[in-house]
């Protein structure tokens, strides 16, 4: 990824502004309306990692929707191919950790009043339901003129990224966060809740008055959490008003903590009898620490003294099922880096044993709740162990009851989707190895199509997913969590580019015994019905398998347009479950590359022609795709055609001179 490189269809990258854990922040442009943002652009791992694509594209909306002076605006999520990006307001102040590393410690006021903005933002997610996980000088970004007005000027960023980008469930992983911010609960226990920010909040109030985070020190990770829970808070010399706060945001038990709203009251209240009050001089850290007098706890899974450890109280809501890691958590050198800590990695229940999922099917999309993940991988893994047990007893070489010499043939075609694939399917049944040989054709018709294609390979009469092989290439089971779309025994099936009016074939080899020609028939029918009505649901919300669910492009433009300008224009898919104006197909003018959609259904950039719908009002260049408005019309229509969808028309819109 390099300058100038776009971001979907509606950012053009500018230049790298920060990097950070998760990936490389840039400056960008929006250019629908040309403001400046930024874009945080997730690492190629992380974006090539299912388990993050899921939970980006279900995090979306949420993210999107916290809007409050003191967050960073999230503007879009941007999924496109395997680009992963976070579209934010730009904050062109630098962060509250730039502040720290060249000044040291704040003015009393000063330091009340941004913990109190942290707060605001903090309490109006808390509301909506939504944790950070992340609270740290670093994630608080900065207005230019934050001095003047800090109410306004503090914005927390990076709200469940940290979440977002950890790879297995929550519960599992506890330590989730940066060590020397993370919460006694968090490390005792693995728990977390609001209260778990609070705390946050409270250790970046601390580092902004003294200029070091209370347990910084010599050490580990690993130590400096283990002090979070065992040391109490080093003392700092300030008023005991603003001492009792403090120590209230530190309590080391969640439950006595203030909320986002008492604390950021408080402490607004607080700031303007702290004006006359001098920043502290820059720190040292202290050579040792205090025992809280609280008894020692373990840190998850490790005994850390030999005293009688008794757990830290932790949120009773959120004790739930707490798995302990076998091992000690591995927290390296100390560091403020947010830490990502995953348990070792179970296997995504589509990867379980093999054919192991296919014996559950899952209509509905099943990760709703955290707790039923667990649940589900862990039934899965021991239905996938009966499964292949039950394969195992029974491929005696006794399965199809077929009188030899007899061969079996079905065949079947689909009818053509709108993007033009029409798929045809032939099988064979091959007794001896009681295997049914499958040809899967593909068609294109005006337009080069490109795969994945998906294709259900169920069991006989619902039965069992069987066995399948792809002798010419091998292919990827549907991942739900990279799909979007839960389909029992289906099939990501990679072909080369289909040019116009051209076929392909792939060839499966599927076990699964029959006993007759017409049970190979309905069980070809089955397939094929089971793959459109996959394709065709309109409950599903994908930008997957375009070829086969795309089902209209609609053509939009501004209502009014000035003459003698480009005119711009967006094309907008429509999925069986509506239309997407987020995830446009292209937009012109064109700021880079096509996005993966428009790749699947038209081939690129190539496959997309504009012209004048008015008479001569417009003007389309000759690559066919930039339109610019000549002259006054008052209902005129940009037509188009995208791949195999011709005949496209934009509602009509009017041309007016500039100045009228
Ligand atoms: P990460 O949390 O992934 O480690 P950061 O969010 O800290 O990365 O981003 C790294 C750097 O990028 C920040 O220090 C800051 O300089 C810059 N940055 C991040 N977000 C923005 C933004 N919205 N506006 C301006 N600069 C930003
Ligand atoms: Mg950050």
């Amino acid at each position: 990824m390099s300058k100038g490189h776009a971001l979907g269809a509606s950012y053009r990258l500018v230049e790298q502004v920060g990097s950070g854990a998760a990936g490389l922040v840039w400056k960008a442009i929006d250019t629908r309306t040309e403001e400046v943002v930024a874009a945080k652009v997730l690492r190629a791992e992380l974006a090539t990692d299912t388990a993050v694509v899921e939970r980006f594209v279900r995090e979306r909306s949420i993210l999107v929707g916290l809007q409050h002076r003191n967050l960073v605006k999230v503007r879009d999520l941007i999924v496109d191919g395997d680009q992963l990006g976070i579209v934010m307001d730009f904050v062109a102040g630098g962060s509250l950790r730039d502040v720290i590393d060249t000044e040291h410690t704040l003015a009393p006021a000063l330091a009340a009043d941004v913990a109190a903005s942290v707060l605001a933002g903090l309490e109006f997610a808390h509301r909506r339901g939504v944790l950070h996980r992340d609270i740290k000088p670093d994630n608080v970004l900065l207005e230019p003129n934050w001095r003047a007005d800090a109410a306004d000027g503090a914005k927390v960023t990076d709200f469940g990224i940290a979440g977002m980008i950890t790879d297995t469930p929550r519960t599992t992983t506890g330590l989730l966060g940066t060590p020397q911010y993370m919460s006694p609960e968090l490390i005792s226990a693995g728990t977390s809740g609001p209260a778990t920010d609070i705390y946050g909040v409270g250790v970046l109030l601390y580092e902004l008055l003294a200029g070091r985070t209370p347990f910084a020190g010599p050490g580990t990770d690993f130590t400096v959490a283990y002090r979070h829970v065992t040391a109490s808070v080093p003392k700092i010399v300030v008023p005991p008003d603003l001492q009792r706060i403090l120590d209230a945001l530190l309590d080391k038990r969640p439950s006595a903590r203030p909320s986002a709203a008492e604390a950021a009251s408080a402490l607004r209240k607080l700031a303007p009898s702290l004006r006359d009050v001098a920043a502290l001089p820059a720190p040292e850290a202290p050579k040792e620490f205090t025992p809280s007098g609280r008894p020692a706890t373990a840190l998850r899974g490790v005994a850390i003294e030999s005293r009688t450890p008794r757990a830290v109280e932790t949120d009773a809501a959120d004790t739930g099922s707490i798995v302990a890691p076998a091992e000690a958590p591995d927290l390296g050198v100390a560091a403020n880096a947010t830490r990502h800590r995953p348990l070792p990695q179970r296997p995504a229940p589509e990867e379980a044993v093999d054919g192991a999922q296919d014996a559950t099917p899952q209509p509905r999309p099943w990760w709703r709740s955290r707790r039923a993940i667990l649940a589900i991988v862990g039934a899965i893994l021991i239905l996938g162990g009966a499964v292949v047990l039950a394969v195992k007893l029974s491929s005696g070489g006794k399965d199809a009851p077929v009188a030899e010499g007899q061969a079996f043939e079905a065949t079947q075609t689909d009818s053509s989707s709108p993007t033009g694939l029409t798929i045809s399917r032939t099988a064979e049944y091959d007794q001896t190895s009681g295997t049914i040989r499958l040809a899967i054709r593909y068609a294109s018709q005006n337009s080069v199509l490109q795969s994945p294609f998906l294709e259900v390979l169920p069991g006989l009469n619902g039965g069992t997913c069987p066995n399948v092989a792809w002798p010419d290439s091998p292919q990827k089971r549907n991942l739900s969590t990279a799909t979007g779309m839960a389909v029992p025994c289906g099939w990501s099936v990679e072909r080369r580019e289909l040019p116009p009016q051209s076929a392909q074939e792939v060839q499966a080899e599927v076990r699964q015994p029959i006993a007759s020609q017409e049970e190979l028939q309905s069980w070809l029918d089955a397939a094929a019905e089971a793959t459109s009505t996959a394709v065709s649901d309109p409950e599903v919300i994908s930008t997957a398998y375009p070829a086969q669910r795309l089902q209209g492009v609609d053509v939009q433009t501004a209502p009014r347009v000035v003459s003698e300008k480009t005119v711009d224009v967006t094309l907008i898919p429509i999925w069986p479950s509506g239309d997407d104006p987020i995830n446009p197909l292209y937009k012109s003018p064109s700021v880079g590359e096509p996005s993966t959609m428009l790749v699947a259904i038209a081939g690129g950039l190539d496959g997309i022609r504009f012209s004048d719908g008015c008479s001569g009002a417009l003007s389309v260049s000759a690559d066919g795709l930039t339109v610019t408005a000549l002259s006054q019309n008052p209902a005129c229509t940009v037509d188009a055609t995208v791949g195999n969808f011709t005949n496209l028309k934009s509602a009509p819109f009017a041309i007016v001179t500039r100045g009228r």
